[in-house]
């Protein structure tokens, strides 16, 4: 009998074409791709909570009667809705489609409201929640269990997913997946099982009952991903052949003579590990780490100049396109004058641009192409690739870590450096990444400031605003002054940089202030961005798409609110976005209260740290095991259900399976694998 499993989404009743499509944005094609995608938060939904329980940045599950509503007018029309319970009230506002709602909701109705609570000017309230219109009388619906989270897929409800999830449990109740390696574990629960407990959480008479059961299983689930991460990185370890490069040496003393500085001796030290690497048979496969600043972009420019002569292409690929752009004018600058070419590719760019550059870059071997992951999406064909290098490589998750070994047509692999800034603890480096070389710049640059880090509460902003006036501004220097992350919602995120903006603006009318975040159009990031880079913009606001690389010495202070939510490796990330001129630089953390004691120590940590990898292994001692209603992925590398801090004894548990299942067991692995990787074969082919 064929399993269930394996049958397509489209035998979940419920599931026609249009929604199947949608699925396949994310690789959903079996149940069992649905049935391992999973939940990356939960709520309670089988408590309402009173209003006046609802507090800035809460999920909130509540209820109350529609007592106002009126249209209000921002950039378009907006409709605001006020419910209140016995405790308190609420308001419940839509920036879209405002006439439907208006339609939908009338003064009276019963509205149960689930969303993320924000503190707005009257009070607490909550932007494009989910709601239903509910009876007065209408209990709660999944009386046993927490309602799963999923992340987002474009075009579908969480209430869809929750059902299809839910249909594909029930579809498959009983089945259990082969016993590929339950032998060699003892007093686990059975993996089947344990994904059904992901989904929807049993809730048991105690929190601590329900927490305990959930991690049981949640360590279940995690070891299986772990098993297949592993089996997957030795997947065609050593099949594939290299392309050894010859290094031109000759150009690389050019563009040194080209630069305005010195290497410094990490930069040389690692160079030169990187050189040795691509002229080996075998393909490279390393990190790049080292802290903000110390210059890991140069290095990866020579790396790629010292083959191109040779008619290899090298790929560079950046998180983001303010990032890639930026990539692009510095390897211009350094490269153009030897007559090297350098292309930029970009999901914003016109069809016809991207057309002619893909035919541009068609016509030119020994060529630098930089983009965003854009790059590899589109039908492109690289000539004779022989180098990838992915910057920032902790914001790629794990499956596209591994999609992006690209193949070339000729079966060999290119080299491949990835460069972080977020130091991997030594432990999961030896553990996850033990098919990664590593290489380290140590040092700064010579004749870097120091930054002066200080932590306010937020009710000090004023005074704050003040002193930035008189010292820095004065000076003609820049600031960036980063907003809050509230929820995963773009939208309410953008919402609040905006409330930031204002406020500072009318504390500073004579300032020139700009606001970036990630609803802008393209275009307009960029008229934005190369004004701050001009200087024609004194204080940039922004969301954390600025967090990674972008490069302005003049900008000398970096402000950060609502540190005490964001990870303390993002916030160092954000701080090395400054010191990077021959001023005295500054960098003030801004709270929300009231704080833990745990906050106030992670705080600490950064404030009186200016090393990354000392805040990322002093970061990794202080988490704790994970919370059911709040995990956190730290840093990087993300699976999908383990988490490495709290999952590294499971890893080591993980690598010795996978290691016995290779040796003993080899035609059970690819179902293993499957499981998670399953619906992109480009996986495979590191
Ligand atoms: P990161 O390692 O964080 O990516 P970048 O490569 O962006 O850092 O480098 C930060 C800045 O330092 C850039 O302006 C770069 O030109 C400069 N830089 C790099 N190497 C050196 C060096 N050896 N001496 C002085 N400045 C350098
Ligand atoms: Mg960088």
């Amino acid at each position: 009998m064929r399993s269930m499993f394996s049958e397509k989404v489209t035998d979940i009743k419920g599931i026609g074409k249009q929604l199947e499509t949608k699925l396949a944005q994310k690789n959903i094609h079996s149940i069992q791709d649905l049935l391992f995608f999973f939940p990356k938060s939960y709520v309670n939904k089988t408590q309402l909570i009173p209003i006046v329980k609802c507090s800035h940045a809460k999920k909130c599950y509540l209820e109350g009667d529609v007592i106002s509503k009126n249209y209000f007018f921002t950039k378009g029309r907006g409709i605001r809705f006020v419910i209140k319970d016995d405790s308190g009230s609420a308001e419940i506002k839509f920036f879209y489609y405002a006439g439907t709602h208006n339609k939908n909701i009338a003064i009276g109705h019963r509205l149960r409201v689930f969303g993320t609570a924000r503190q707005g000017r009257n009070g607490i309230e909550f932007i494009h929640p989910e709601y239903e219109i509910v009876q007065k009388t209408k209990l709660l619906i999944n009386e046993n269990n927490l309602t799963p989270i999923y992340p987002n897929i474009k075009g579908v409800g969480q209430k869809t997913i929750q059902k299809i999830v839910r249909s594909a449990l029930e579809l498959t109740k009983g089945q259990k997946f082969n016993r590929t390696y339950d032998h060699l574990l003892s007093n686990l629960p059975d993996l089947a099982s344990a994904i059904r407990e992901i989904h929807f959480p049993y809730i048991h008479d105690s929190p601590e009952e329900t927490e305990l059961a959930f991690e049981k299983n949640r360590s279940r689930v995690a070891l299986d991903e772990l098993i297949a991460y592993f089996l997957l990185s030795y997947e065609g370890k050593n099949k594939n052949k290299g392309i050894p490069c010859s290094i031109n040496l000759q150009l690389l003393d050019q563009v040194k003579s080209l630069l305005s500085f010195q290497l410094t001796h990490s930069q040389d030290k690692v160079l030169k590990e990187i050189l040795e690497d691509l002229t080996a048979d075998r393909p490279m496969n390393r990190l790049l780490q080292g802290d903000v600043g110390c210059g890991k972009t140069v290095v990866a420019f020579m790396a790629a100049a010292s083959i191109i002569k040779d008619s290899f292409q090298v790929a560079i690929m950046a998180p983001t396109e303010i990032l890639a752009k930026q990539h692009f004018e510095e390897a211009k600058k350094i490269l153009s004058p030897l007559n090297l070419p350098v292309f930029l590719m970009i999901g914003s760019m016109k069809v016809g641009e991207k057309k002619d550059t893909i035919a541009a870059i068609n016509q030119a071997p020994g060529s630098i192409i930089i983009g965003t992951h854009a790059l590899f999406q589109q039908k492109m064909e690289f000539k004779n690739l022989g180098l990838v290098i992915i910057d920032e490589q902790h914001r790629f998750g794990v499956k596209q870590r591994l999609n992006l070994r690209q193949k070339r047509q000729d079966q060999r692999l290119p080299h491949q450096l990835f460069m972080s800034a977020t130091p991997i603890p030594r432990t999961v480096a030896q553990t996850l990444f033990s098919d990664m070389s590593i290489s380290t710049i140590e040092e700064l640059p010579h004749g870097r400031k120091s930054i002066d880090t200080s932590v306010i509460s937020e009710d000090k902003r004023a005074n704050l605003v003040e002193s930035l006036e008189k010292n820095i501004l004065e000076n003609n220097s820049q600031i960036y002054w980063v907003s809050p992350i509230i929820s995963e919602s773009d939208a309410i995120d953008a919402l609040a940089a905006e409330e930031i903006f204002n406020n500072i603006k009318s504390l500073l009318p004579q300032q020139k202030i700009a606001l970036i975040h990630g609803k802008l159009a393209s275009e307009k990031k960029d008229q934005i961005m190369d004004q701050f880079i001009n200087n024609q913009i004194s204080i940039l606001v922004a969301t954390t798409l600025i967090e990674v690389g972008v490069n302005v010495p003049n900008a000398n202070c970096m402000i950060i609110e609502g540190v005490e939510r964001m990870g303390l490796a993002q916030i160092h990330q954000l701080r090395g976005r400054v010191g990077r001129g021959d001023q005295s630089s500054y960098c003030i953390l801004i709270y929300k209260k009231p704080i833990s004691d745990r906050v106030k120590k992670r705080l600490d940590i950064i404030r009186s740290n200016t090393s990354g990898f000392v805040i990322a292994e002093e970061d990794f001692k202080l988490r704790g095991p994970g919370n059911i209603f709040g995990t956190q992925q730290s840093g990087s590398i993300e699976f999908q259900v383990a988490d490495i801090s709290e999952h590294i004894h499971l890893a080591h548990q993980a690598k010795d399976i996978a290691n016995q299942l290779k040796r003993d067991n080899p035609s059970v692995t690819g179902e293993v694998i499957d499981r998670w990787y399953s619906t992109n074969s480009e996986y495979l082919l590191a």
